[in-house]
Order: C-alpha cells, then structure tokens, then sequence
C-alpha cells in the first residue's frame, strides 16, 4: 500500500505511455507526463560519457531506464560505461 509513491497510470516513472496513430497508418510511442503530476524519472544509463536525456520508462531493480537501456542490461552488456566493468 505504497500509493503514495506510485501510481498505475506511471508506474512510478511520472511519464505515462499512450500511441496516436499517423496518418501512414502507423502508431507512434510517446510519452506524457503523468496527470497525478509525480516527478518525472530520467533514464540512469549513460552512452558516450553523457546522462541518457531519454524518460525512464522501464524499472530493473531500484534503477529506472529507458526502452533502449533496459534492452541492453537484459542483453548483458551495459555497455558504453567503463566504470561498470568488471
Ligand atoms: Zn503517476
Ligand atoms: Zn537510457
């Protein structure tokens, strides 16, 4: 019973997902803040020495990230970071 730090709609991440479709007929991801206005996360992964810009929208662990890190932590290869290697 923690629904003071999370909500469904986000999931805690403060950005809720929702597709619009374009007029090619295709459907586009995006993101809105979420509307209980809880404090958007910012992805924790870093590529090139730089902090991700990108929304967190997927969690692992205690760590939120984005689509394309969360992919590669369950490649196994966080990569792009050398203070994480082992
Ligand atoms: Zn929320
Ligand atoms: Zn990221």
């Amino acid at each position: 019973m923690d629904g003071d730090h999370h909500c469904r709609e986000c999931d805690g991440t403060g950005w809720v997902l929702y597709s619009t479709e374009t007029k090619d007929g295709g459907f586009e991801e995006a993101y809105r803040l979420c509307p209980k206005g809880h404090a958007p996360r910012y992805c924790m992964g870093s590529s090139g020495g730089h902090l991700c810009p990108r929304p967190a929208t997927r969690r692992c662990g205690s760590g939120y990230y984005c689509k394309e890190h969360i992919a590669a932590i369950h490649e196994g290869r966080d990569s792009d970071d050398p203070s994480e290697l082992i």
